[in-house]
């Protein structure tokens, strides 16, 4: 079997979104799965888009999810187009450059040679004639596209000059996709497109071509918006008698809507979801299963990479879109969450904290880990569950205490009272230890007493430990109550609940 080898071809526009990452992963995973070559190939052609600094993106994007091309833009590539940072890759190969800006001889040298042999030609129509022609063909309702009005009028190289492909009139062609199937086009509706621009820049579709041949690529694997203009790619492999590689063009991913997964439904740059704490590996697995499956009769939706790789296969890629469902991958990042050792977890949480310092809580929020491991979907909401481990006072949600049935500021202020005196302990029950259990006995011995005093309506026990946790710990969203007091400590807790009063 030939070589496997895959390539991720992003244009350096801006931030990678998970959709297109996605597709990076599909290629990745299939030439790991044989064992093949990974390569990250810059497509730099459209200048007016390029946004500086995207490559960079690209390639700690691709590295935070642990993926390594093996082959890529190398240093002296990166010096070379300006886009050099510290730090920065060795990258290279036998094949580079890897960025399109620098490969423009070669692009150039095959326009000149499809020319030759009568596949391409030179058209000097200028904007002005364009245009017109385009507005003509809207009157007659005819659909737009060059008219190929210099396709036998031998332009001299000497004028400033496009390069145009010829498309064949009335020429069929067939894509074997390897997820969508077969796909013909009977005829080509394309016409003529330019595939060198006057300055030498070559278009897309040229450049993709060369360098998916040049480099050696042996599955192209993309997004499913490229095949209305994959006829164009599979006449340049035929008229420049290359062979064509396995083309898989793989659906987009959607938003709940159905429709393409765009900043409306949530976060979609990499960066945001590594902003809002969720694992790499989490949102590796669960973007994979988007619009992959391992296969009939494996139930199982969390996978390790090492497991999914071993089961990759194009054939395994759905021929739909599938839906980005951000409550599943809530699910799936606090089960890996859950996965991971304390050590790893503090070390984790640690850059959210930017609000206030981990440092002031980090003595108190051991004992605490195994029980925020498994309350939080993702490490940015940590920071905010654990605020009241902050020495000193907290700030109350008081509207939520009084906001509750039965509830009264004379009862709460009796029943923190009444509870603090228990916990401060007086010379003849002094003897207790803090431990949540003990902790939880003997406020639940103040409930009862409360409850044994009053002829009316009983307190229940919900409103009275939602009294505690606000005055002690500020808000209702907390670790288990007992638990965070056992961490606080006596003399916090003491402090906060004779604090309470002046609160309410
Ligand atoms: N540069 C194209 C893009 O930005 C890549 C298309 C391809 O993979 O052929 O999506």
């Amino acid at each position: 079997m030939k070589k496997v080898r895959t390539r991720f071809a992003p244009s350096p526009t801006g931030f990678l979104h998970i959709g297109g990452i996605r597709t990076a992963f599909f290629s990745w995973a299939l030439a790991k799965r044989f064992q093949g070559d990974f390569i990250l190939r810059i497509e730099d052609t459209d200048r007016k888009r390029l946004v500086p600094g995207s490559v960079q993106k690209i390639i700690e994007d691709l590295n935070w999810f642990g993926i390594t091309p093996d082959e890529g833009p190398s240093r002296e590539d990166l010096k070379a187009t300006g886009d050099f940072w510290e730090g920065a890759p060795q990258g290279g190969g036998n094949y580079g450059p890897y960025i399109q800006s620098l490969r423009g001889a070669r692009y150039h040298e095959v326009a000149e040679q499809l020319v030759d042999k009568g596949f391409a030609y030179r058209c000097d129509c200028t904007a002005e004639m364009l245009e017109k022609e385009r507005l003509e063909q809207m009157a007659r309702k005819e659909m737009p596209g060059y008219s190929g009005f210099c396709r036998n009028r031998k332009v001299s190289s000497a004028t400033e000059h496009v390069i145009r492909l010829k498309i064949p009139f009335k020429r069929t062609v067939t894509l074997h996709d390897a997820v969508k199937g077969r796909i013909t086009w009977d005829p080509i509706q394309l016409k003529d497109p330019v595939i060198l621009k006057s300055d030498k820049l070559p278009l897309y579709h040229l450049a993709v071509v060369v360098d998916d041949h040049d480099m050696e690529i042996s599955h192209v694997i993309r997004g499913d918006d490229w095949i209305s203009t994959t006829p164009i790619h599979l006449l340049l492999y035929e008229y420049l008698g290359w062979e064509v590689p396995v083309f898989a063009h793989c659906p987009n991913i959607l938003g709940n809507d159905g429709k393409k997964l765009s900043k409306r439904h949530g976060s979609t740059s990499i960066d945001s979801f590594r902003e809002e704490g969720y694992l790499s590996e989490a949102l590796f697995n669960f973007s994979m299963f988007i619009g992959w499956s391992p296969g009939e009769g494996v139930q199982e939706e969390k996978m390790t990479r090492d497991e999914i790789v071993s089961r990759f296969s194009l054939e395994g890629i759905n021929t739909s879109g599938g839906v980005f469902d951000y409550t599943k991958l809530n699910w799936l990042n606090g089960v890996y969450i859950r996965e991971l050792t304390p050590e790893k977890f503090i070390e984790a949480i640690q850059p959210y904290f930017n609000e206030y310092s981990f440092e002031s809580i980090r003595q108190k929020i051991t004992s605490l880990i195994p029980l925020i491991q498994e309350r939080v979907k993702n490490f940015k909401e940590v920071p905010e569950l654990v605020r009241f481990l902050i020495p000193g006072d907290v700030e109350r949600d008081t509207a939520q205490i009084l906001g509750q049935k039965g509830m009264t500021r004379e009862l709460a202020l009796r029943i923190t009272e009444k509870v603090k005196d228990i916990l401060l302990g007086d010379n003849s029950n002094n003897e207790y230890t803090w431990k949540p259990q003990e902790l939880e006995k003997r406020a639940l011995s103040v409930l009862e007493m409360l409850n044994s005093e009053k002829n009316d309506a009983q307190i229940k026990k919900g409103p009275f430990l939602i009294t505690l946790r606000i005055a002690v710990l500020g808000k209702a969203n907390t670790p288990p109550l007992f638990e965070s007091f056992e961490s606080l400590g006596k003399e916090e807790v003491i402090y906060r609940l004779e604090k309470f009063k002046s609160s309410l």
